[in-house]
């Protein structure tokens, strides 16, 4: 049962360049979110059509698009795709606009996205697009026909491993242990990626097998590698969840601030990660 009145239910907007990046870097949280009862939506602003070595264009573009429905399914959440080239996304107006009518309409209290720099393009103009929204949203001159929003969101950007021109500093770091197994299965979905064009392009050295039970146990090693908390994380962790579990937490996802939203401060943090508890 959820604690909030239909009314009250925060809502969560995570928005990535691709087919996966929200779940990836959110997957965890959009679950505790979606059993918590509130609503979340992953957002990717490319339709993901060139994510793949031997396949391409519309096709490509279809069956990403499935895999996203797919795994938004496992999570209990929406899953929007929007229409722009994989590869070509830039930030200009008519990409702004989009997305300015797309968040006053979900009218998010929380909007993830990636931070400003990134080895990839479509990354950095996705975050660049937020960020050029984050103001304009509350401007009723820009996009008249859709309503302005009159509170700001908290906005915060997904963890990486980036260093210049700032590394990444944990805000929020939320334990995802107990729904590891259910993220998974959000990552199963995305099999274009995971066993055929990652794999292949080799960014992040997994060797996949063919046998599905087995390939998602090699999935499942790689991303509690790559959920692993920090020692910054970790200090979070402990605080939130008491010394032996902050101690003994396996996966996290963390978020860092972006000052161009409302404060994510600790009352903010209480209301819009309820599964956290005292905090
Ligand atoms: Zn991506």
């Amino acid at each position: 049962m959820s604690k909030f009145d239909t009314e009250d239910r925060p809502k969560i907007l995570a928005i990535g360049a691709h087919p996966d990046d929200c779940d990836v870097k959110a997957g965890g949280c959009a679950i505790l979110w979606a059993r918590a009862g509130c609503v979340v939506r992953f957002v990717s602003t490319t339709n993901g059509d060139a994510g793949h070595h031997e396949q391409s264009g519309e096709k490509l573009a279809e069956r990403r698009k499935a895999e996203a429905k797919a795994a938004g399914e496992v999570a209990g959440i929406e899953y929007q795709v929007l229409d722009n080239p994989d590869g070509q996304l830039v930030p200009g107006l008519e990409q702004r606009w989009e997305l300015i009518r797309l968040i006053r309409s979900f009218r998010p209290d929380l909007i993830l996205t990636h931070r400003p720099n990134d080895y990839h393009p479509d990354h950095r103009y996705t975050s660049q697009l937020v960020q050029d929204c984050s103001y304009l949203i509350g401007v009723p001159n820009i996009c008249p026909d859709s309503p302005r929003l009159e509170a700001a969101p908290v906005m915060a950007y997904f963890w990486d491993e980036f260093k210049k021109p700032m590394p990444f500093k944990t805000d929020v770091a939320v334990d995802i242990d107990s729904v590891m197994d259910t993220k998974l299965r959000m990552l199963d979905c995305h099999a274009s990626q995971f066993y055929e064009w990652l794999p292949w392009i080799d960014r992040h050295g997994i060797q996949m097998p063919d046998n599905p039970g087995q390939r998602l146990e090699v999935l499942g090693s790689f991303m509690r590698q790559f959920n692993r908390p920090s020692e910054e994380a970790r200090e979070f962790l402990k605080r939130y969840y008491g010394d032996a579990q902050g101690v003994a937490v396996v996966s996290a996802e963390c978020f860092e601030a972006c000052e161009y939203g409302a404060m994510l401060d600790g009352a903010a943090i209480r209301r819009l990660f309820p599964f956290l508890g005292d905090v």
